[in-house]
Parts: structure tokens; sequence; C-alpha cells
């Protein structure tokens, strides 16, 4: 990595130097902390929220400043739980939001929020502050797995939260679902899965539990004391997932993601799509003009920088070669695979079986890849599906 202030801001060669049309803003405050969670959110009680906002703001007028958006087509803001933020902080920072970036008028404006902290009020200040978009982090609808995994809503809660949104005039919401949870049974998964698909939602997100350091759980884990389900139970708990949601005549659009045609994620089809997005907020990441960067983490850290300059922990060129891989590596997990004129937009002109020949046609010997004609590309076959790590590995 270099120093920030040793990077200027000018293409790398031969990679695509299109200016972000989509917006990630990350807001690191929480009720708790769930016990699996390695995101950069703190435990909002007590912390300088407002000033948080403030700095937001000037990182805003700087980011502008520097890298003037056109245009602005998807807005994600994540956490943490932006929701944490009161009605008053909420129509605060989302006038900020509207007035630094020109948002398209069919801008899709997602934000995160938890079961549990979205009341009517928070919800019209969302609404008029443009959000048309609500991603619930549901994970189970099982009150002790909840409680084991350390999330403090309960099943109620979500339906609750559900119906509030739909009487504040959302229809586009998505919950995410979690798999592979410590003594979770398939029938458990099962039982969540209807009560999921009893909302009628457009759009569901399913993570398997990934035991990440820094978490309560890795300790558990390193100490034997973490009971997860084996190996073949986590797969058939996916597989179940799949054909339940693929049943109820959902899109396996993505690997983690089904939809409704049309209520595909269009902001993190972004990040499918290797395609460039700004990032704002403290640990946010963004990617522009063959670079990446990592913002500063912690809150009063990154207020003191965010005051002054750029909040920039790190600052990093991407190389043409890394750049292919990651086409590649986050490509494929949609299930519309990556295309050749995809890859020859973003890279000059180049040709996909020049650069990665003998990866390819090992993949699809291996039946975890398939070739399209029309548009020429690569996708996942169903078996790639289940074994996407290992195609994915052959990118890096
Ligand atoms: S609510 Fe989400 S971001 Fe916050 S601690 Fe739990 S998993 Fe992490």
């Amino acid at each position: 990595m270099q120093h920030p202030s040793e990077i200027q801001i000018e293409p790398t060669p031969a990679v695509h130097s299109w200016t972000p049309r989509a917006l990630y803003i990350h807001i690191p405050f929480c009720t708790n902390k769930c016990f699996y969670c390695d995101f950069n959110s703190y435990v909002a009680a007590g912390q300088p929220i407002d000033a948080y906002l403030d700095a937001l703001e000037n990182e805003m007028r700087l980011t502008v400043a520097q890298l003037p958006p056109t245009r602005i087509d998807t807005v994600f803001v994540g956490g943490g739980t932006p929701t944490v933020l009161n009605p008053s902080q909420m129509a605060r920072f989302l006038a900020s939001v509207q007035k630094h970036f020109p948002l398209a008028p069919d801008v899709e404006f997602t934000m995160e929020a938890n079961p549990g902290t979205t009341d009517m009020e928070k919800l019209a200040a969302m609404r008029e502050g443009g959000v048309n978009r609500i991603s619930f982090g549901a994970q189970t609808f099982d009150d002790g797995l909840l409680a084991a995994i350390g999330r403090i809503h309960a099943a109620q809660d979500v339906v609750q939260s559900i119906a509030n949104a739909k009487a504040a005039g959302f229809t586009n919401l998505s919950i995410d679902l979690m798999f592979g949870l410590p003594n979770q049974t398939l029938q458990q998964l099962r039982d969540s899965v209807t009560k999921a698909l009893g909302l009628d939602l457009p759009h569901y997100s399913l993570y398997g539990l990934k035991v990440e350091e820094n978490t309560l759980f890795h300790r558990l884990y390193q100490r034997d004391e973490l009971p997860l389900p084996e190996e073949d139970d986590e797969l058939a708990m996916y597989e179940h997932l799949m054909e339940r949601l693929s049943g109820a005549g959902y899109r396996h659009y993505e690997i983690s993601n089904f939809a409704r045609p049309g209520y595909e994620s269009r902001h993190n089809t972004t990040y499918w799509r290797n395609e460039p997005y700004y990032g704002l907020g403290a640990g946010a990441h963004g990617y522009a003009k063959g670079l990446r960067h990592i913002n500063i983490k912690g809150v009063q850290p990154y207020i003191d920088a965010a005051n002054k300059s750029l909040p920039l922990l790190e600052q990093s060129r991407v190389s043409l070669e890394e750049a292919m891989g990651d086409f590649m590596m986050v490509g494929l997990r949609l299930q519309t695979g990556v295309t050749q004129l995809d890859f020859s937009r973003q890279f000059e002109g180049a040709k996909l079986e020049e650069v990665f020949g003998p990866a390819l046609k090992r993949l699809q010997t291996q039946g975890l890849l398939e070739k399209q004609e029309e548009p020429i590309g690569y996708r996942l076959t169903p078996k790639g599906v289940i074994f996407g790590n290992e195609v994915f590995g052959a990118f890096v």
C-alpha cells in the first residue's frame, strides 16, 4: 500500500475510468454487537452520532469536489444499523445526501434496517428523504436461535417491521436470512423459510454463517465450544433454501440472492459487475478510476480526519491483472455470469479466453462452469453454484 497522499487520481492504464454511478455510505452504529459480527460497527449508546453526521457531510463535500459525480443511479446506506439514527438525525443525514449527490429520478435508494428500529415516524423520515428500498436483517424466525447469535429482536419484530414499512408505503423490501447457525436444524430452517415466504416480499438474501476473527463466535470456535452444523447439513440447508425460493417463483439471480423480476438489487449488481462506486463513512470501501480505498475505521478517528480532509486509511492502485481477476470472481456470482462484451468494455478490448483460457477450460472440464453463446460468456453450472468458492479461487 502506498500512503494515500502519494497517489494521484488517474486511471490505471487499460482499466475503465468511468465516474461512479453508485454510492455506498456507512453508518457504523448498532444497538448491540451480534456474536458473529466483524463489520465496522460500534454500540451506539454514548457515541458522538451528530458529530459523525457532520464529518460525513464534510466527506461528501470533499468527495464530490475531488471526483464530481454526473449522476447517481443507486445509493446503499449500510452499517452498522443506519436506522439507529433518530428521526431528526435521519432527516438531516438524508438531506445531506440529496444536497451533495445528483440522484437520478429513478434512483434505487436502499437502507439497511434492523427489526425493531423502524417506527412510523422514522419510516416517514426515510421516505421523505428519498429512501425507496429497505433491507431488514431478519436472520431467522426462531427466537431461540436469534438469542443464540446475539440478535436483540424477536421473530415477531420482523413481522411488525415489515407491516410498518408496507403501511408507510415501501414496496421494495428485502430480508436477510442466515443458515449454518450453531445448533440449527434443517427443520428450524424449513420453518423460518415458511415464515419468510409468508411475508410475500420481492427479494430475499441468504447467508451461511462464517466464523470471522475478532468475534465472540471465533473465540468460542477456538475453544471448540461452537456447535456448528456439519458441512453436509449446511449444504442441505442451502439446497433447501434454493428449492423453496425457486419453487415460490423467485429467480436465483446471484449466489446469495433471490428476487422477483425487476427487484434484483441494482446497487449490489454494481459490485458484482466490478463497476466503480463511491464509498463514504467510517471503514467504507470505494473503487474509482482504478483505485481502491478504505476509510479510517474508528468513529472518533474518522470524525477527526474527515473534518480536515478525505479520511483515507489506505488507497491502492489496482493492477490490470488484479482488476481482471476481480471481474471474474464477482461476475461469476451472477446467474447471468460474465460476458465477453463487458470484459472488453472494462479492459480495452481484452478477450476472456486469451487471458483466462486454461482456468476456463479446467473449470468446464470439472463441470463447474459452462460457456454461453448468446451473449458470449461464461456462467456457473448448478454444480458450480454449490462449489462457487472453488471457481472464484481460480481467478485470485
Ligand atoms: S446488527 Fe449487523 S452490523 Fe450490527 S452488530 Fe449485528 S450483524 Fe453487526
